[in-house]
């Protein structure tokens, strides 16, 4: 089987290192197939194709979308996609700039909390960065020593229901698809077992995914443990899904699972990387 990992950001979106740098470290792991999945932007991948030919390792067009599904966020891998196809450009830049004023406001909300200065030192964290996130936040964070890491930034401020967290609409979850088809990409329900949901909800996200053109689904994920492996193997051969392995990873000592340190997919599924090489 192929050494793959179709989930990672770049220094673009909120992982810690550069395109290049990213790509030079998942061949150093062995990756022989990577894809780029910034957060609602695909600045990164020329950079990212270019270090791929020179390292030898196939680089896939990717994105990941922030969506909202009944009033949860849900994030949508797309792969294989044409980074300058019209609607998906104008989309992710739509998500951009909602990014900001969203941001404003969690800085706003810090404030009240006594914890000044998070528009300049969040700025600071994303600098090189088209979007600002929630991770920025956390480093900020942890940078004041107002935290001990990043987890507990979450706990305490960033997470939902906590103090800094700040409701956002983001993209549709048939538009998003809707952009990714356009742009020839294939699209991917990420890290699916990290959505808190009842049965009944999770059988209604598939059924929608799958009747908006879903494809694909993250069976080995850095965010799932062995059950939710297992689980989702079941959910992608029930639903006819192509299955994907990602490790969602954002740099070297922050993300439990390095890029390219993902265990191959389990028996009776199809690899999306097929529609790539
Ligand atoms: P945003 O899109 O700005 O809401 O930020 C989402 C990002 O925050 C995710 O892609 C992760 O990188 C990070 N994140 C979300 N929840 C957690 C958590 N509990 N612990 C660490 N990082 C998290
Ligand atoms: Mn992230
Ligand atoms: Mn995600
Ligand atoms: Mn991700």
């Amino acid at each position: 089987m192929l050494h793959v990992d179709l989930h990672c950001h770049s220094s673009v979106s909120d992982g810690l290192l550069e395109p290049a740098a990213l790509v030079r470290r998942a061949a150093a792991n062995g990756v022989q197939v990577l894809a780029l999945t910034d957060h609602d932007d695909t600045a990164g991948l020329a950079e990212a194709r270019e270090a791929a030919a020179e390292a030898g390792i196939r680089l896939v067009d990717g994105v990941e979308v922030s969506i909202t599904w009944e009033d949860m966020t849900l994030h949508m891998v797309g792969l294989g996609i044409c980074p300058t196809q019209p609607e998906l450009a104008q989309g992710l830049a739509a998500i951009r700039a909602g990014r900001w004023g969203r941001a404003q406001r969690m800085s706003a909300a810090l404030a009240r909390l006594g914890i000044d200065g998070a528009q300049e030192g969040t700025a600071r964290q994303a600098r090189g960065a088209s979007i600002i996130g929630r991770t920025h936040f956390a480093r900020f964070l942890l940078e004041r020593g107002i935290t001990p890491d990043m987890q507990s930034a979450f706990d305490r401020y960033l997470a939902r229901g906590k103090p800094a967290y700040v409701e956002h609409r983001w993209a549709e979850l048939a538009e998003a698809v809707g952009w990714i088809r356009a742009a020839g990409g294939v699209a991917v329900l990420a890290h699916p077992g990290r959505y808190r949901v009842s049965s009944a909800m999770r059988k209604r996200l598939f059924d929608q995914f799958v009747a908006v053109g879903g494809e694909a689904v993250e069976v080995v994920s850095g965010a799932h443990g062995r059950n939710q492996q297992r689980d989702f193997a079941r959910v992608a051969r029930h639903y006819g899904l192509l299955a994907s392995v990602a490790s969602d990873f954002h740099g070297p000592g922050e993300s439990a699972r390095d890029v390219g340190s993902m265990p191959g997919l389990p028996d009776g599924l199809t690899p999306v990387w097929e529609r790539f090489v």
